[in-house]
């Protein structure tokens, strides 16, 4: 290794911005950082849902990527085209090879709704800042009908997400004083409405009093946009006025291009407590792109992160420190515009939310800039 041990990180989303400032602080003059990145566009996701009733611009979410980075680190505006293991190199699709010491997998996961051959843009979807922009734009001129929220397949990004979008149209239409107009339907492929158990038995009874009708053992097996229905495989059918569906995740294509190990659909096959890519020992993973069973959140990235640098620095100093990651993973989880639930489990303790409170909606709502300001810099 030459006297500066070579960092490549690939992707400025959430992982790759906090660990790029963890490892700059702790490694000083030890280390030159690259981050690779198509656009270096950050996106705050979370504000999505804000987005959807009309609360948050796409505008507002949006930030220049580079700014957030440690200023030495280099910039490369390129996407990842694949990547060599043995030889060490990143090469990107506008042919610059990029060798490294260590590489973090940071490029996050992207919808791939092309697998549908029945998807079309009929479907409304709010996992991109347009989608949620024509969500609210659509809902916000309805007088009746029935919403239908529904998850096309798992695993997808944020799993409260879709019964949040639930939770908050029902808020929304009741200040409009014309929820008695509307029927809202939220579909769930498993038994209940939250894979999490003792999270769903605040949540599920929450959205039936709402009068959200709740349909379990539901997996999307078509849509007929023309006559606008959903069909489930297990025989269901529902009518619906205005269908909005997540759409399936996929991991980055030059995953599997490059034979990096993975699972189906590119997931990549990680060490759950080191964040070690299998069978290598100077390569992690953070973030939605890893095949870890948990959430794929914003806070998963933010507290594997600093696992990570930590685990680097000590095999730069050629110690045999190993620091593990143990599972913790936090969010506010809304349940109306006003209240949240504060979810915060790992590996082995489950989540006990209590009740939704004030408090952790206002915690949600500043949590745009704090994240700005100190998360995404890597000072908390
Ligand atoms: C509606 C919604 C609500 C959410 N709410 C929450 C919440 O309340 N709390 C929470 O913790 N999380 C939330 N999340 C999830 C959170 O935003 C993501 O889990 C988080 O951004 C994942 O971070 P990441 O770094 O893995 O991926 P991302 O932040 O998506 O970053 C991936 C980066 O990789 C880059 N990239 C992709 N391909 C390549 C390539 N070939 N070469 C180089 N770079 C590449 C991309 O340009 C991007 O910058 C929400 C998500 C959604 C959609």
């Amino acid at each position: 290794m030459a006297d500066k041990a070579k960092i490549v990180i690939i992707g400025a989303g959430t992982g790759g911005t906090i660990v790029a400032n963890k490892l700059n602080k702790k490694l000083k003059r030890k280390a030159e950082i690259t981050v690779i990145d198509p656009e270096f566009k950050h996106i705050y996701q979370p504000g999505y849902l804000f987005q959807i009733v009309g609360r948050e611009t796409e505008k507002g979410l949006i930030r220049d990527g580079t700014k957030l980075l440690p200023k030495k680190s280099k910039k490369v505006r390129a996407a990842v085209d694949r990547v060599d293991l043995e030889k060490q190199v990143v090469y990107t699709n506008d042919n610059q090879e990029i060798p490294y010491d260590y590489l973090i997998i940071a490029s996050g996961s992207r919808l791939v709704p092309q697998k549908l051959e029945w998807w079309n843009d009929k479907i409304h979807q709010f996992y991109t800042p347009q989608g949620a922009a024509k969500v609210y734009d659509h809902l916000k001129d309805m007088t009746e009908g029935t919403i239908v929220i529904s998850i096309a397949s798992m695993p997808y990004k944020c799993p409260p997400a879709p019964l949040e979008a639930a939770l908050l149209i029902d808020d929304y239409l009741r200040r409009k004083k014309i929820r008695d107009k509307f029927n809202i339907v939220f579909t769930s492929p498993i038994n209940r409405a939250f894979s999490i158990e003792t999270v769903n038995t605040i949540v599920q009874p929450l959205m039936e009093d709402r009068g959200i009708d709740v349909r379990t053992f539901f997996n999307v097996d078509e849509v007929d946009t023309e006559e606008k229905v959903l069909y489930s495989l297990e025989g269901e059918e529902i009518d619906y006025d205005m269908l909005i569906m997540i759409p399936p995740h996929e991991a980055q294509p030059f995953i599997e291009k490059s034979g990096i190990p993975h699972e189906e659909g590119g997931w990549v096959e990680v060490d759950r407590e080191t964040l070690k890519v299998k069978n290598y020992d100077n390569v992690y993973a953070i973030g939605d792109t890893t095949n870890l069973p948990i959430s794929k959140a914003g806070s998963t990235a933010h507290n594997q992160a600093p696992i990570i640098a930590k685990n680097i620095l000590a095999s730069i100093k050629n110690s045999n420190k190993v620091y593990k990651y143990d599972g913790h993973v936090q969010c506010f989880f809304i349940t109306e515009i006003g209240k949240s639930l504060f979810i915060d489990f790992n590996y082995t303790n489950p989540p006990y939310p209590g009740k939704p409170s004030r408090r952790y909606w206002w915690f949600k709502l500043a949590f745009k800039e704090l994240y700005y300001r100190f998360v995404a810099k890597g000072i908390v």
